[in-house]
């Protein structure tokens, strides 16, 4: 019997990188997976696979969260687990980055988990059930990234610890994940210089990048049952990284 038998999850960013290795342990474990993504390409792939239906939706249109939340309902009547998963990233140095660009990466990797958060946990409250967990990033515990990526993963800290406290007596757990650098696909194109590379891992504990299952499976962890007296809690992934 799979750890996540009869249940069913929402994995937004769930055509490619880090969602999709979720999107896939998830069904392996028995879920039934919506994989939900702005990605056509990818979402045409994730309707193949047993157990995944690919849903398109922006994290930051509360219409699509609206469309998805009532799909959901229709196809299966519940929803379980939410993993807000789905973010862009940046490489423009500060002197360069301006109002629009701190917007876009708000609006996406901010309001896109709050947003999922303001419509999925009142659905999941009616079951008086449910795992969310957000994905944050190291930027957000250490000094790294000056700019609008790390302040958006900032944020996404704060109300995951504000949603704990909002849904917790309502049966819904609300956890973070902080993973370190995971090689590929957001990582490609600082994983096509070797030199950096080879500093980040040198720089790191346990001597390597992070891979998506490592993310996958603290995910799977606090999705499941296992965890169901686990909430507030940030889980950081990233040998040893930000312990330094
Ligand atoms: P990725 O680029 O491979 O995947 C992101 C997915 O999100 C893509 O499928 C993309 O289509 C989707 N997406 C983008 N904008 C969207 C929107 N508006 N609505 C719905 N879907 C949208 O990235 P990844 O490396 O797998 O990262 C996944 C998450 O992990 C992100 O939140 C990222 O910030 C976080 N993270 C990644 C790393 C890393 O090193 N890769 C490190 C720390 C945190």
């Amino acid at each position: 019997m799979g750890r996540l038998e009869n249940k069913v999850a929402v994995v937004t960013g769930g055509a490619s990188g880090i969602g999709e290795k979720i999107v896939d342990l998830f069904s392996e474990e028995g879920a039934m997976v919506i994989a939900a993504d702005i990605n056509d390409v990818g979402l045409e792939k994730a309707n193949q696979k047993n157990n995944v239906t690919g849903i398109k939706l922006d994290v930051s249109s509360d219409q699509d969260w609206e469309a998805l939340v009532a799909e959901a309902d229709m196809r299966f009547g519940k929803i379980d687990i939410l993993i807000n998963n789905a973010g862009i990233s940046s490489e423009k140095p500060f002197k360069d980055i301006n109002l629009d660009d701190w917007q876009k990466m708000l609006a996406i990797n901010g309001y896109g988990p709050f947003a999922g958060i303001k419509h999925v946990a009142p659905y999941m409250a009616k079951s008086k059930k449910g795992s969310i967990v957000n994905i944050s990033s190291y930027t957000a515990l250490i000094g790294q990234g000056f700019n609008q990526y790390s302040a958006s993963k900032g944020a996404v800290r704060a109300f995951s610890k504000a949603a704990t406290t909002t849904f917790g007596r309502s049966g819904v757990r609300v956890n973070a994940l902080f993973p370190g650098v995971i090689e590929k696909p957001m990582t490609q194109s600082l994983s096509e210089s070797k030199e950096i590379l080879n500093q980040l891992v040198q720089a790191t504990p346990l001597q390597r990048l992070g891979k998506p299952e490592d993310i996958a499976q603290a995910a799977l962890f606090l999705a499941s049952d296992e965890s169901s007296y686990i909430t507030g809690a940030e889980l950081v992934i990233d040998g040893g990284f930000a312990a330094q």
